[in-house]
């Protein structure tokens, strides 16, 4: 089965390495941030090129403790995409805050600047644009906007290792930006984890707290609102060897990316469109097809294990009704036609150039025999 995205896969590329990080950690006798965590947040910060990096226990760890830094809770409104992984929503409603969630732009998947500006209310607080995909939001349309009405930006960058705006990094040069290292991220762990980037060296030192009590280093609580969320030793030595290989991974994406681009060209499917100032960090390669679920069978028939990432909007799924007050049309279409076909950096162009051949084989199969 080539499948849509492959762990096992990267994890065979790095074997030797990767097993001799963890028998290192495992001889240490240190399992809980020490040297490892330290370690892999400063590589991780100067790769990105930010100031602060504090190693979590998810994505979405990262995106409850940066709203809880910033004094984000109750009776609080943050902005964000219903196009999008639960974890974001999911996020925001830990931390007591109100979502709401607003319409993505229908070419890019992103979050909708004006949207967001005609949603701004005077209990707003944030802004959570995520970099669905890997494709980077409209990182200076939403800075303005969150100028404007003194709110902070938490990136949700979970899917967007290696994305750029307007020439610059997502997750270098704003509040906060939020990263996953689930295993089929474009930076994977082989268990859970995740990081909070920053510039603001308060921040940071608060939420180095916030991950642990909120304790001092005496371990005197000091802080409310803090959790347990901490990346470990093991999961901080792996992932500081994926990180040594990352940019060789994300040049394999981005070639895979255009090879798929030019295989297509002809399909009929809706391909994805990078935004004008935006550098795609192709975590996912989804296209749209008005037969998407004849389609998804027909490849899966065939080995080919696409997937469908997002059957609904998160105002649409029964745990999230509440939220259902306004309908979202472009976020709720876009969910009906969308199918991530396999990218990862263990692909090979002929693995691509096969599934553009059963998509052109279920083309044909489609033309009605007249
Ligand atoms: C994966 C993901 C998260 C959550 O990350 P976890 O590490 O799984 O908690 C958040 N947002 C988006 C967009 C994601 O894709």
């Amino acid at each position: 089965m080539l499948l849509c995205a492959d762990p096992k896969a990267d994890y065979a590329a790095q074997a030797a390495e990767i097993n001799a990080a963890i028998q290192r950690v495992l001889k240490s006798g240190h399992y809980i941030l020490r040297e490892e965590v330290a370690a892999f947040e400063r590589e991780f910060a100067q790769w990105l090129g930010v100031a602060h990096a504090v190693g979590v226990g998810s994505g979405t760890d990262a995106l409850q403790l940066a709203l809880r830094a910033w004094n984000i809770g109750y009776g609080d409104e943050v902005i964000t995409a219903a196009h999008t992984c639960t974890a974001t929503v999911a996020a925001i409603e830990m931390v007591g805050a109100t979502p709401v969630v607003v319409d993505v732009n229908p070419h890019y998947y992103t979050l909708d600047p004006d949207r967001i500006a005609a949603a701004v209310t005077a209990r707003t607080k944030a802004i959570i644009p995520v970099h669905l995909y890997g494709q980077p939001a409209d990182t200076t349309a939403i800075s303005a906007i969150a100028d404007r009405h003194n709110l902070v930006v938490i990136h949700d960058a979970a899917q967007a290792h290696g994305a750029s705006c307007a020439g610059k990094r997502i997750g270098a040069h704003e509040d906060a930006a939020c990263f996953s290292f689930y295993p089929t991220k474009n930076l994977g762990a082989l268990g859970d984890g995740g990081m909070i980037v920053t510039n603001d060296a308060n921040q940071a030192l608060r939420l180095r707290a916030l991950r642990q009590y909120g304790w001092n280093e005496e371990r005197t609580s000091e802080l409310r609102g803090g959790i347990n969320s901490r990346l470990d030793e093991l999961q901080a030595a792996i992932l500081r060897v994926k990180l040594k290989h990352l940019e060789t991974a994300l040049a394999k994406r981005a070639s895979l990316a255009d090879h798929y681009a030019a295989s297509l060209a002809e399909s009929g499917l809706v391909l994805p469109t990078v935004q004008p100032k935006g550098k795609h960090a192709w975590h996912l390669y989804v296209v749209r097809s008005k037969q998407r679920d004849q389609l998804l069978h027909y490849l899966r028939d065939q080995g080919i294990g696409a997937l469908v990432h997002y059957r609904h909007p998160i105002h649409l799924h029964p745990a999230y009704a509440h939220l259902g007050h306004s309908r979202l049309p472009i976020s709720e279409a876009i969910c009906q036609e969308i199918l991530s076909l396999p990218l990862h950096p263990a692909m090979s162009e002929a693995d691509v150039e096969y599934v553009a051949a059963k998509i052109q084989e279920f083309a044909v199969s489609q033309i009605p025999v007249s």
